[in-house]
Order: C-alpha cells, then sequence, then structure tokens
C-alpha cells in the first residue's frame, strides 16, 4: 500500500464511498492518514441515573420493567417502554428501529448509552445505544476518534479505514527528521506518532503524538519561507508612490474625524508608500477601531498613483459587505474608485469579463476572498494588496503575489493581536501599527454570563430589543445536530426552528452558517443589514468585520466552547452604533474553570488583555475544543497555542540553513520526502 493509492484500495470502500471521502478532500490514503480526528470520545464507566445531569450523555445499566411497545405513528415505527436502573425510572424510546424488538425482553438487564433528559421531573433517553458488559468493556480506557464527516458518511467507516492501514504491514511512513533532532525535541517517530493520532493508547500519547505532528507542520513551513526573498529583507518597491490630495480630501468631508490612533496609523502607512520600499506592514486594531477606513485611505493613494489595488477579506460575506461600502463611499464623495468584487461565486462568464476589466486596469479596486490570488487573475499595476483578518496572508502568500507581477505594498490588517515574535515569523520582517482606541460616543457593552436556565429570560429580552428597533445576533457552536462527540451542543438549524416557534410570529428570524449556499448567505445577510430580519441565528461565520451597527444583542450558546479572544471578536459585531449594547454569554457547562475563564470577558471589553489572559489560561484540557485560529492552514497546529514550540523550532531552521541547508546526507530522506510530495510542499501554507 502506497501513500499515493486510492482510498478505493482499501476493503470495505466502494465507488460510492470513495466519492463521499472526496467531499472531505480525501483521495488518497496519504490524504487519509493525515485526515486528523477533531477530537476523541472516551466511554466512560456506566453511572445511576441520580448521579447523572439532564443532557449529559451517559451509559447506565438498566432494568426492562415490561416489554417495549410498538407502534406505527404515520410512517414511523416507534417503540416505547419503561425501564429502571434500581433507583430511578425513565422512559426510553426508539424509532424505526425494529431490529431493536429482538435485542431486548422484559426482565433483561442492558447498558444503554444516550442524552439523558429530564422534563417535569420524568426522565427519559431517545435511541439509546445497547451495548452488553463485554461490548461495552472493551470500549472503555481509550480514546476513539471523532472524524469531521459529510452527508452519507460514518465515523465508523472512516475510523475502520484508517485502521486497516495503520494495521497493513508495509504501512511504513517517511521518518525526514535526523534522529539527533528528534531526541533534542523527544519526538515520536513519524509511524507512532501517526497511529497515535488517530488511537491513541491514553491521553498522555495523545499530547505526544500531537507534539510531533506539530513540529513537523512548522518545520517545513518555516523551511519553505525561509528560503525566500521575501521573508527577510525590505526590497525597493515597483510601485514608487507620492502623496497626493485625495485621502486628506477624503478625511475632511467624512461625517466623523478619524481618532488619534487612526490618524498615526495613516501617518505611517502614508510614510511606507511613499519610502520607495516595499511596504510590509501589519496593523493591529480591536474590532470596532475602525480599520476598514485607514484600509480606503490607503487605497486611494495607491488609486490616485495610477495604480490598482486589492482588498482581500476571509469570507465572501466581508468581501461584499467591503465592497457595499467603498461603493457607497465612491459614489457619495466622487472618489476615483472603479472597484469590483471577485469571489468564489462569481459564475463564469462575469469572471471572464471581471478578469478583462481587471487585466485592463478598467478596474482599480478589486475586492474578493483570496480567489484573488489563487485564481488565473491577471493584474495591471497591482501596487497594494490589503488583507482584512485573514493571518494566513503570510510569506509565501507575498511570493506568490510577486509572480503575478511587481512587489507590490502590502498591508495586513487584523483584530486578533499576534505577539510581535510569532508575527515576525509568518509575515517576516514587517512593521507594526497599533489602533488602541475605539471611536467616541461608544457606550461600553453591558455584558453577562449566565447559565442554560437564563435562556428563555434571554429570549424575553431578544424580544424587547426588536421592539425598540433593535437587531440581535443568536450564534450556536453547530451547524445541524450531530454524532456523538458534539452531543449537548447548541446547533443554528434546530435552534433556528425553536425561535421561530417560541418569539412572536412578527419577529423576522433567519439562519446562517458556512454550510449554505453563498447566494443564500448573501440574502440572509443583506436582509440582516437592512433591518429586514430580526434575530440571525448563526455559526461563528459572522464572526469576522461584519458591521451591522443595529444589532444591539450577541446571545452566545455554549460560550464554553469558544476560545477568549473568538468569543470577544463575536461581541465585536455588536456596540457598533450610539445605542447601549448587550452581550449575553451563555454557558452550557457547569465546571468551575470555564466559568472563571468566561467572566474574564464580563470584565474587560480591551481586546489586547483578553488575548493575553486566554493564552495563560489554556491548557491542555483545551487543546481539542473548537480550534482558536485556523491561522496559515495548518492541519493541526495552532500557532498561539504552540506558539513555544514554533519559536524553538524556528530557532532550529535558523541553523540548520546556516549551516549548509538541507545538502548533507542526514536529510536525504527530508530531500526525498519533499520531492515526492513536491505538490503538497509548495502549496503549504497557501490559501
Ligand atoms: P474594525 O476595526 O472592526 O474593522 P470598522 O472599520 O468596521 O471596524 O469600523 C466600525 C464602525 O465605526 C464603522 O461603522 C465605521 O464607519 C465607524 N468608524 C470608524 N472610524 C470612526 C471614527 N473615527 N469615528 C466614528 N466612527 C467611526
Ligand atoms: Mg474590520
Amino acid at each position: 500500500m502506497k501513500d499515493s493509492d486510492n482510498v478505493i484500495c482499501l476493503k470495505g470502500i466502494g465507488a460510492k464511498t470513495a466519492k463521499l471521502f472526496e467531499r472531505i478532500g480525501i483521495t488518497s490514503i496519504g490524504d487519509l492518514l493525515l485526515y486528523y480526528p477533531k477530537g476523541y470520545q472516551k466511554y466512560l464507566a456506566p453511572k445511576k441515573i441520580v448521579e447523572s445531569k439532564p443532557e449529559e450523555t451517559i451509559t447506565v445499566e438498566l432494568f426492562v420493567v415490561a416489554d417495549f411497545k410498538w407502534k406505527k405513528v404515520r410512517n414511523l415505527s416507534v417503540g416505547s417502554g419503561l425501564c429502571s436502573d434500581g433507583q430511578t425510572k425513565i422512559a426510553i424510546t426508539y424509532f424505526n428501529a425494529p431490529y431493536m424488538k429482538k435485542r431486548m425482553t422484559a426482565g433483561g438487564c442492558y447498558l444503554f448509552r444516550g442524552k439523558l433528559k429530564m422534563e417535569n421531573g420524568r426522565y427519559s433517553m431517545d435511541q439509546p445505544k445497547l451495548y452488553s458488559w463485554k461490548e461495552y468493556e472493551a470500549l472503555m480506557g481509550q480514546l476513539w476518534p471523532c472524524y469531521g464527516l459529510t452527508a452519507g458518511l460514518t465515523n465508523r467507516t472512516v475510523l475502520k479505514a484508517v485502521r486497516q492501514i495503520l494495521a497493513c504491514e508495509d504501512f511504513e511512513p517517511e521518518e525526514y527528521v535526523p534522529d539527533k533532532l528528534r531526541q533534542e525535541y523527544g519526538l515520536l517517530s513519524r509511524k507512532e506518532a501517526l497511529s497515535q493520532i488517530h488511537f491513541p493508547k491514553d491521553y498522555e500519547s495523545l499530547l505526544r503524538a500531537r507534539q510531533r505532528l506539530v513540529f513537523d507542520e512548522f518545520f517545513l513551513f518555516l523551511l519553505s519561507i525561509r528560503q525566500t526573498k521575501e521573508y527577510n529583507q525590505a526590497i525597493p518597491t515597483d510601485y514608487p508612490m507620492i502623496e497626493t490630495a485625495w485621502p486628506g480630501r477624503l478625511m475632511e468631508q467624512l461625517p466623523f474625524s478619524l481618532t488619534g490612533a487612526q490618524l498615526r496609523v495613516w501617518e505611517e502607512i502614508k510614510a511606507d508608500l511613499t519610502s520607495g520600499l516595499c511596504m510590509n506592514r501589519l496593523v493591529q486594531g480591536d474590532v470596532g477601531s475602525g480599520k476598514t477606513i485607514v484600509a480606503f485611505l490607503a487605497l486611494l493613494l495607491a488609486v490616485s498613483n495610477g495604480y490598482q489595488g486589492a482588498l482581500m477579506a476571509p469570507t465572501e460575506l466581508l468581501a461584499a459587505q467591503h465592497f457595499e461600502q467603498l461603493c457607497q463611499l465612491t459614489q457619495k464623495y466622487k472618489l476615483p474608485f472603479s472597484p469590483v468584487l471577485l469571489t468564489g461565486s462569481v459564475g463564469a462568464s462575469a469572471k471572464k469579463e471581471l478578469y478583462r476589466s481587471i487585466g485592463e486596469g478598467e478596474a482599480n479596486v478589486i475586492i474578493g476572498t483570496h480567489a484573488l490570488i489563487q485564481e488565473k487573475v491577471s493584474y495591471h499595476k497591482l501596487g497594494l494588496v490589503i488583507t482584512d483578518e485573514q493571518h494566513r496572508f503570510g510569506v509565501r502568500q507575498r511570493e506568490l503575489l510577486n509572480e503575478k507581477g511587481g512587489r507590490a505594498h502590502v498591508l495586513v490588517m487584523s483584530a486578533t493581536p499576534i505577539p510581535r515574535t510569532l508575527a515576525i515569523i509568518l509575515y517576516g520582517d514587517l512593521h507594526l501599527s497599533a489602533i488602541r482606541e475605539l471611536p467616541v460616543g461608544r457606550l461600553p457593552i453591558k455584558n453577562c454570563v449566565v447559565g442554560t436556565s437564563y435562556r428563555h429570560k434571554a429570549h424575553e429580552f431578544l424580544v424587547k430589543e426588536v421592539r425598540k428597533g433593535n437587531q440581535a445576533y443568536v450564534i450556536c457552536p453547530m451547524v445541524e445536530a450531530g454524532d456523538d462527540e458534539t452531543e449537548g451542543l447548541e446547533n443554528v438549524t434546530d435552534y433556528g426552528e425553536r425561535l421561530k416557534n417560541i418569539l412572536p410570529e412578527d419577529i423576522h428570524v433567519e439562519i446562517l452558517h458556512g454550510k449554505m449556499k453563498p447566494a443564500d448567505k448573501k440574502r440572509v445577510m443583506e436582509a440582516f443589514a437592512a433591518g429586514d430580519v430580526h434575530v440571525l441565528v448563526s455559526t461563528t461565520v459572522i464572526e469576522v468585520g461584519i458591521n451591522v451597527p443595529r444589532a444591539t444583542v450577541m446571545m452566545i450558546e455554549n460560550a464554553e466552547r469558544f476560545g477568549l479572544a473568538q468569543l470577544h471578536q463575536l461581541r465585536g459585531r455588536i456596540g457598533r452604533g450610539t445605542e447601549q449594547s448587550y452581550c449575553i454569554f451563555i454557558n452550557g457547562s457547569d465546571s468551575e474553570a470555564s466559568a472563571e475563564r468566561l467572566s474574564i470577558l464580563n470584565h474587560s471589553n480591551d481586546g489586547f488583555a483578553i488575548a493575553e489572559e486566554d493564552l495563560k489560561l489554556r491548557g491542555p484540557g483545551d487543546l481539542f475544543g473548537i480550534r482558536q485560529s485556523g491561522e496559515m492552514d495548518f492541519k493541526i497546529a495552532d500557532i498561539y497555542q504552540d506558539a513555544e514550540l514554533l519559536k524553538k523550532v524556528s530557532i532550529s531552521v535558523d541553523h540548520i540553513l546556516s549551516e549548509g541547508g538541507l545538502e548533507t546526507q542526514e536529510w536525504a530522506p527530508l530531500r526525498r520526502y519533499l520531492d515526492k510530495n513536491a505538490g503538497n510542499f509548495i502549496d503549504f501554507g497557501t490559501i
């Protein structure tokens, strides 16, 4: 079996399943091995109902009091029966599960695993899984992988496929890190790490496996970027600029005056752009600090110098919003912009026309997602590239851009504070600007952290705010009801339905999530921005950058599942107008630690301080929660969480390169690996 073999060569995988795998980006054995679990499930020892809490997924030994009654309800066959754990009675229900009939008889004792529910003092469990003690004991004491799935593909299928590969005798992934380096870092072998990341013996082995794989990601990434020119030198620009009157004129006409911090950053940018060297600047400013207008000023300087400017956003939603804003500004103040919007969802013929107008220089501002540098766009005179909330834009991307034209100026804008040491590793030698000041006239957001019992009050509060003419966001961590691992977490689909039923009919509730078609997302977001949708139930797709000043409530379900920095970002969607705004964090867990963590948000509205606290508080227990950052497209590494390792690897890589690079014998396996995976490697970290 070779890495490059198609997954179809595995037993149990036919053309149909292979298609499903393809949908999650897996075609080869190698892809599958690198498809790390999203999380792990632990089967805990069975316990009594009195020891458990409602909504908890438990395993309990139950005695079937009387035979189950099976009836037909519409097209469904429903079986229900009463069971008892000796102390507490519980109603068990199965839907369309005729095979269960044979498996249980009155008087028998079985292990049931499912989500415990309680209503009006009565316990129930729907569709629990049934185990014998022998079956269950085999599951206990191990960590079981939970993979990202797609409709039709079960966790079991993925798990079995991975197990088959690992069990294969000729499974021998190439070890490309020399022994000396492995010892220095205490790294597992690649083979061991790959087996343990999928089927960890215990938590300790899982952490070690992860450490090895994170090392590999950083190591390969840094090796590739350190060898580019872009990494550490100031390069003369192909697009020198001079000052023009346009930016100053726009500033005078705006309905507000720029804050001191905005003005300072603008001066820094202007100095870069007119210096003759390529700008490479990162602007960090808390959510709502007004980065967009600064970006527009920079675009204005570039365009009035006869160049094109590009503005890249992480989502189509945000790109569309920037485009709208720029169009309005252009019209209102008669600016020399002719902007276009280029995203992945533009149809083929429209795209052709866009390419033409970009190529001929007719369009002078190009706004879009990463399609901007990824696709076959050729620019006329692209002098300035701005990326908004897009940390994935690093040295590698700059290099890619240079291949498309000359050496453009680069401005990266971010609300997520990145420590300087990390920024330099990712972006090379760069300059930093900070906006640590909010525009005047903003009322500080009022926060509260509450348990789920407060939920109905929160809903009443939403109604009250909507009646005042305001709008609200409700955030859930999941798109739809999920697998075991995510059980108990709120999901947008069901929550949206529920809210539609609970809230008065004239309150318009809509849902938004990443799996929706771009056109639907756009429609919903536009309706929300226009005030036609009052309550938007969404995943974190709205996290970055969206600006709807009339939204005054942000309610976040399962707040404990998010990183603090991410919660702070979400909170940044409100408090953007002059009205008082409110953020309600619903804590779905009753652990002390998560209450303590969330209370930091209660006391601070300062993103920089929150990010620091977050790093301090996050321990290994949070390793496999929702990932904080998708920076640089690492599969498993997290530049924040693994910051220390990143710094260390950075030093090692510099050392290796200064000692003669990869030419020596000990690096032969790595050279071989890179040759074989050339495609992957070059793309590594590109968008
Ligand atoms: P972010 O830094 O999060 O990207 P935005 O650029 O979206 O923030 O700005 C948030 C809101 O503040 C926008 O509605 C913008 O028009 C407004 N704004 C920006 N600068 C100022 C200012 N100096 N005074 C008042 N409002 C401002
Ligand atoms: Mg922004």
